[in-house]
Order: structure tokens, then C-alpha cells, then sequence
């Protein structure tokens, strides 16, 4: 059917079982109308019915059991003897294991050991890059180059089917405003909007246009719903927010992964309205199976199922067992828990066999899908695996997003770019020469230890032997020795600039890696105040896998370039960047505060009904710290500057069918040629509820030459303006609405219209 008019015929049916979630009674009251039975017509529906015809009540269960192998594994190993169980069907899906020939054994195991040769699928956490590394998920965003986030999501497929592995869980498409959280790293930032549109490239170019191809692996969105708002940002934590929060600001890009055609989803740690994701029917079968009418698998987190008895709506692992099937979950992420408790529930009519048979006919969907019933092998190719991983194009373009998704925060004097003459180049700080960082967490198959270029590294390579480079590490992340000072200082002074490495350790970001302060860690400050002094041309090199508290370092460095966690070509990109063959055009994803205080912060705000007055005490503000960020969302310097004029708008008036359009003329007015990120934001005026203050509805990133104006055009639709209405409807008020059209979210151009 399509999903346009399935959307429109179930909207009202959203509404109504929305406002029931949030009503007294809890999620799974209400649920009967949207069994989950199979309603999909697969073109594979007569082999799998057939198949499942076949099939034992163990065998079915045992497709909804996945084993993890005892590679890289992210929590504790429920099930050792893994191969014992694939022989045995007791394993539909494995994650943590790849190359061509371990892969190969397995998928034999399930093969030839089995009664009826079913495929394993097999999964990994493929997140930004499987052995060519590309920035972290969120630093790869502050691109803003949605074609260049497809791309590395399908060269990551490549990559990793050419090891064997059909799945990736991956992307995540978590909101977050809260840096504490450490897993702010792995999503898109805070917007909704741009969210949602990296979202589905994420989709599309990991599952390719044709998921029967050996080189396109099955995405997985994760983790539904809500996770990225834990409570003080601690992860796992309590999540507790209105349906409207929820529907306008973290369920878009979930729903833009249906809409791309994402083939699976993950369950969540956290509760949602008092009810842990992993056993929330409404989420799973009225909300995603139901009204948005999406019929893939679902795979729990890791033990997710097991966590619902200390999340207490379990007493126990049976009871847990129940309420995951019975709210539409298919697959046990290691847990243990389907596979010794569902053939009982069964038996005692708590589980349906018609939902077992659902889940199990939308896991071998997935396995004709990917073709492992014409060949289970066609993914287990040690030739195309040679010939594929860290390819000299691969690399290459690592390199190319590594520099993208650079943002330059401050660059005071032009310090930045280097001169390509200077004579002597120092090279500080206890990460400009340590590798195991540069992958950031969920790093993959990527070698931290031996694989990445660090930036002292990369610099020897950009100079080559006509500048003498120094080094010194300075200090450690960590700690309060300052024995290397002296030796640092020293040759910050011989040289004629100075690049200083400082920031986070890469597994302070990440899975269970929150952190309630965030300023730079260690004494790295104070070892850069001291290089200040020495050297006025040192540019501070920012690695970190989260927005930081640095007003302070802020106020004293001459230049800060973030540069995250930039993956396999970090050092090269980092060169590229600093001695000016790369001109920066990156802009943040996510704010970054003045202090924790101001946490959760950012730019899609609520007005208030006492809006900032300076001068008046009463109203909303602080009495110890201004209300706005250090760096804004949006915001990002480039070695040249931009004039924005002439805004636009072409009618001052429109119907809601009608289309407006935005014009600006954007001028290039310094001294190199550039990229600039051309970002539009609405503000609804009034509304029946209150609207944020700027809402982001358009973008272009746009490259002018020195001295070169372009007109870029945007315009806004009937959805764009849309938001959840008092009555929870999906639609538009009339009223009136500003546009503000700018290089950042606090862009200062406006021009308004009016909806009739
Ligand atoms: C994480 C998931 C991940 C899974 C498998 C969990 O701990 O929350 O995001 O996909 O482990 O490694």
C-alpha cells in the first residue's frame, strides 16, 4: 500500500493511541487492535511459509535467539559454546564476528549443521566505517554534506560485506541536548530536522538500492525511542517526557528511516512513560508495525529483555520473555531469555504461536531478502575482502569527510592557515601523536592501535623535509603532573607556529561513558596557557568525542579547530586543514555550553513568557552565567567571510498547498575561496502551543570563490510548517511566520510571511 495514504488513513488512529500512552493507563493497555500478525506480502511469502511449514516450534524460536561470537563484545557473554548452538538452530542471528573466512565457518555451521540449512545472519556495530574509519556519526555531521554522509555509510557496507557481515546496527538516529550523555557521539546532533535527512541517507547507503547485492547489508535503527534524554545524562537512564516532546523533537528521524525503507530497528535500554522500551507494545506494534505501517525485524539491545526485571515490570525472565514477544520484539539480543522461555509461554497460551510465526516470517524475509537461501555464501569472498577493505579510494575520501567535518571555533589574527615556508613547526599535547583515540569509540575493524595517522604523523607528511618538526607531548589527558611542561614550552618557543593536540581520551565518549563535568580534562589547560605565552601562532587542535566546557580556553587560545575524532586519516585531514588546502566549512550539530549549568541547551528553545531582558530581573535568565552558548548550533568560521544580503521571501502571503520561496545573495568577501553553509530557520509566531523560537527548515552548502556572490534559493512547504497541533494533530495554523537566513542559528536576516 502506499505509505503516503496508509499515513493519512492512520493519522487519526496515531492521535488517539498517542494520548492513550500518556493517559492513566499504562502502554500495553490498549493494544488488541494491532496484533502482531503478519500482514506484510512478501515476495518471498510462498518459500517462507512454506519453510516455516517445515519448522518445529524450538526451530522458530530458536531464529529469534541471536548469540553473540566472544569477539569485541559490548556486555557480558550469556552464551559461550556459540558454535554448539548455531549447530544446534538455536541461533537465527550472531553479532561480533567478521572476516571472510571465520564468517564462513559460521554461516556453514548454520548450513550444514542444521535440519533444515537455515542461513545466520550476522551483525556488527559498523557505525562509522568498518575498517576505513570515517569520523564519529555526529562530527561527521557537522558536514552538513548529506551526499558525502550516503556515501560513507555505503563504503562501510562495502567494507564490511566483504567481511562477511549482513548487518549493521547502525544508524543511530537518537536526538540528544544533553553533552553529558556520552553517546551524544554516535547520532546527528540536537536538530530534529537535519536529523531526520541524515537519517535516511544513513539508511540508503548502508542498505544500498538493492539489499539482494553481496555489497549492501541490512541497517538497523536504534534505539526506539527517547534513549538520547536520560535524566542528567547518565546513560541507561530514566527517560521521562510530554507526547508532544516526544513526537515533534525525537520520533522524525525514526520515522525517516521507514520512510527510507530500513529493513530492522533496536529496542532501547530506557523507559518511556514508566515502560521499558523492550516491552512497550504501543511503540513497537501500534506505533511503528501499526501506523507508520513499517514490517521489519526488531532486535532487542543487548540483554534488554533480562533488564526488565531490574527495571521492574518483570518479576522475572519468563514474565520479561512475555511482555518483549507479546509487545512485537522478534529477536533476543543475547539475552537468553526467548530461547529457555518461550516454548513454555507457548505451551501456557501467554505467547501466541501466530506471534512467534510472526516474528520468525519477518527474520527469514530478511534472510531471502539478502539472498543467503539462493547463496549462503555469497558474502564469504576472501578475494573481494582483499580487494575491498582500505582500498586506496576509500581511503582517500576517509580523508576528504575527516576534513568536512572539521569546525573552525576561532581563528583570531588569521593565525590560521599555516604558511607552507615557516621553518619550524612544533607539535604538542598528549594527543598529537597517540592513534588509539582517533577512532573514536565503535571503531569497528579499524586498528586503533597501529592504523590511524596522528597528527604528527600527517603533518610530516604535508611538509615533508623542508620544515623541521618538533615534538613534545606536553602532558597526559589525564592527571596533574606538569614534568612535561618545560620541554614543551621550550619548543614551542623554536618554532614558528605551534599545533597543540589536547582534548578527551576516545573512550570518554561513547556506550556507558556520560560524564557530569565536561570541562577539558587533566591540567591540558593549563599547559596550553603556558604554550600561549610562548608561541601567539598556536593553534589549538581540539579532539573530542562530545561538546566540551572550554569558555576559558576559549578566551585565551588565538585559534581552536574541533577536529573530533576523525577517523583512519585524521592526521592527514588535520594538515590538510591547518596548512590551508582544505579550507574549514564546518558548522556544529550541537551546542556547546558555557558550563554544565546550562544544560540541556539549545537552539530550537521555547521563547517563555518572560523572554531575556538584560536589564529586568525578572525574567528568564541566570544570575551567574548569560543565557546563550559559547558556540551556537550551526555555528563554524572558514578561512574566508561571507556577507549575507538581499533576503527575500516571494509572497507575503500563501494557502498551506502553496509553496514560498527564500532568496538570499551570499558574497564572498575574503581572501580564499570557500564553502559556506547557507542555513534557513522559521519561527511560528503564535501558535495553540507554544513554538520555538527558530525551527531549522533548509540548507545549502554552497562554495564560492574569492570575491564570487551567489543567489541561493530555499523554500518552505506545507510541511515544514506543520507541527503537532493542541489536539495532537500533524498540520498548519494560519499566522504569521519569520524566516531568518544565515551561516548560523543565531542568523540575523529576517523576512516574514503569512499563512491564510
Ligand atoms: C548498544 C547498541 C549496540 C549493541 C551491540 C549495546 O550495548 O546499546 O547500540 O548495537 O550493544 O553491540
Amino acid at each position: 500500500m502506499d505509505m503516503k495514504f496508509l499515513k493519512r488513513i492512520t493519522s487519526l488512529a496515531l492521535v488517539v493511541s498517542m494520548l492513550g500512552l500518556y493517559s492513566c493507563d499504562n502502554a500495553n493497555a490498549q493494544h488488541s487492535k494491532n496484533n502482531n500478525t503478519v500482514k506484510s506480502i512478501s515476495k518471498y511469502d510462498s518459500q517462507i511459509k512454506d519453510l516455516m511449514g517445515k519448522m518445529t516450534l524450538d526451530e522458530k524460536i530458536g531464529q529469534m535467539n541471536m548469540l553473540t561470537s566472544d569477539w569485541d563484545v559490548t556486555g557480558p557473554v550469556m552464551r559461550a559454546g556459540y558454535k554448539e548452538a548455531i549447530k544446534s538452530g538455536k541461533a537465527g542471528t550472531l553479532l561480533n564476528a567478521f572476516t571472510a573466512d571465520y564468517t564462513r565457518e559460521l554461516v556453514q555451521l548454520s548450513v550444514d549443521s542444521t535440519r533444515l540449512g537455515i542461513p545466520i545472519i550476522l551483525g556488527y556495530d559498523v557505525i562509522h566505517g568498518h575498517r576505513t574509519i570515517f569520523p564519529f556519526p555526529m562530527a561527521e555531521a557537522c558536514s552538513w554534506d548529506l551526499e558525502a554522509m550516503g556515501k560513507s555509510a555505503r563504503i562501510a557496507a562495502v567494507e564490511a560485506s566483504a567481511e562477511g557481515i549482513h548487518w549493521t546496527f547502525a544508524p543511530m538516529v537518537d536526538i540528544s541536548r544533553d553533552p553529558r550523555w556520552g553517546r551524544v557521539m554516535e547520532g546527528a546532533g540536537e536538530d530534529t530536522w537535519l536529523g531526520s535527512k541524515i537519517a535516511e541517507v544513513r539508511v540508503k547507503g548502508f542498505q544500498g538500492d538493492d539489499i539482494s547485492k553481496n555489497n549492501t547489508i541490512l541497517a538497523c535503527t536504534k534505539h526506539f525511542a527517547a534513549y538520547g534524554a536520560p535524566e542528567a545524562g547518565r546513560d541507561y537512564g530514566t527517560v521521562d517526557m510530554s507526547k508532544r516532546v516526544l513526537m515533534e523533537i525525537y520520533m522524525p528521524p525514526f520515522q525517516a528511516t521507514v520512510d527510507a525503507g530500513v529493513k530492522t530497528f533496536m529496542t532501547a535500554f530506557n523507559e518511556l512513560d514508566g515502560v521499558p522500551s523492550t516491552g512497550n507494545k504501543w511503540l513497537w506494534t501500534d506505533l511503528l508495525r501499526g501506523e507508520w505501517g513499517w514490517d521489519g525485524f526488531i532486535v532487542t539491545d543487548y540483554t534488554a529483555i533480562n533488564e526488565m526485571v531490574p527495571h521492574g515490570v518483570a518479576g522475572d525472565l519468563y514474565d520479561a520473555s512475555v511482555l518483549a514477544a507479546n509487545a512485537g520484539i522478534d529477536v533476543d539480543m543475547v539475552g537468553d531469555a526467548y530461547i529457555n522461555n518461550l516454548k513454555k509461554a507457548v505451551e501456557n497460551g501467554d505467547v501466541k504461536e501466530s506471534t512467534i510465526d510472526a516474528a520468525v516470517y519477518q527474520i527469514l524475509k530478511a534472510k531471502y531478502e539478502l539472498g543467503l537461501f539462493e547463496d549462503p555464501y555469497r558474502y564469504n569472498d576472501a578475494t573481494r575482502e582483499k580487494k575491498e577493505i582500505l582500498s586506496p579510494e576509500k581511503v582517500a575520501f576517509a580523508r576528504k569527510s575527516a576534513a568536512e567535518s572539521m569546525v573552525l571555533l576561532k581563528n583570531d589574527k588569521e593565525v590560521l592557515p599555516f604558511s607552507k615556508d615557516i621553518k619550524t613547526i612544533a607539535v604538542i599535547g598528549p594527543l598529537a601523536d597517540e592513534k588509539e583515540d582517533l577512532i573514536a569509540a565503535w571503531s569497528a575493524a579499524g586498528d586503533r592501535a597501529n592504523r590511524p595517522v596522528t597528527v604528527l604523523e600527517g603533518v610530516k607528511n604535508k611538509v615533508g623535509d623542508n620544515v623541521k618538526v618538533l615534538y613534545a607531548k606536553g602532558t597526559e589527558v589525564e592527571g596533574t603532573s606538569t614534568k612535561g611542561f618545560a620541554e614543551a614550552i621550550k619548543i614551542a618557543k623554536q618554532a614558528d607556529v605551534v599545533l597543540l593536540a589536547i582534548g578527551e581520551k576516545y573512550w570518554m565518549s561513547g556506550e556507558a561513558a556520560s560524564k557530569s563535568n565536561i570541562d577539558m580534562p587533566g591540567n591540558q589547560e593549563a599547559l596550553a596557557k603556558e604554550i600561549f605565552k610562548a608561541n601567539k601562532n598556536t593553534a589549538i587542535i581540539l579532539m573530542n568525542g562530545r561538546p566540551l566546557t572550554i569558555e576559558e580556553l576559549d578566551k585565551t587560545a588565538p585559534v581552536i579547530l574541533e577536529t573530533w575524532f576523525a577517523g583512519t586519516e585524521a592526521g592527514n585531514a588535520i594538515a590538510d586543514v591547518v596548512f590551508g588546502d582544505y579550507n574549514p566549512a564546518g558548522k556544529l550539530v550541537m551546542t556547546f555550553p558555557r558550563n554544565v549549568g546550562q544544560i540541556p541547551i539549545y537552539y530550537n528553545h521555547k521563547n517563555t513568557g518572560r523572554p531575556l531582558d538584560p536589564n529586568e530581573k525578572y525574567t528568564t535568565k541566570y544570575l551567574d552565567v548569560p543565557n546563550t552558548p559559547l558556540y551556537p548550533f550551526g555555528y563554524g568560521l572558514s578561512y574566508t567571510t561571507f556577507e549575507y544580503s538581499n533576503l527575500k521571501v516571494d509572497k507575503n502571503e500563501i494557502t498551506e498547498d502553496q509553496i514560498v520561496n527564500i532568496s538570499i545573495d551570499v558574497k564572498n568577501t575574503g581572501n580564499y575561496d570557500g564553502e559556506e553553509v547557507v542555513q534557513m530557520y522559521i519561527h511560528d509566531v503564535v501558535g495553540s502551543v507554544t513554538r520555538p523560537v527558530r525551527e531549522l527548515r533548509g540548507f545549502e552548502k554552497v562554495m564560492l570563490k574569492k570575491g564570487e556572490t551567489k543567489t541561493i534559493k530555499l523554500s518552505l512547504n506545507k510541511k515544514d510548517l506543520s507541527f503537532y497541533r493542541l489536539d495532537m494533530t500533524f498540520g498548519t495554523e494560519p499566522g504569521k511566520f519569520d524566516v531568518y537566513v544565515g551561516g548560523s542559528s543565531d542568523a540575523e536576516d529576517k523576512v516574514s510571511f503569512t499563512l491564510k
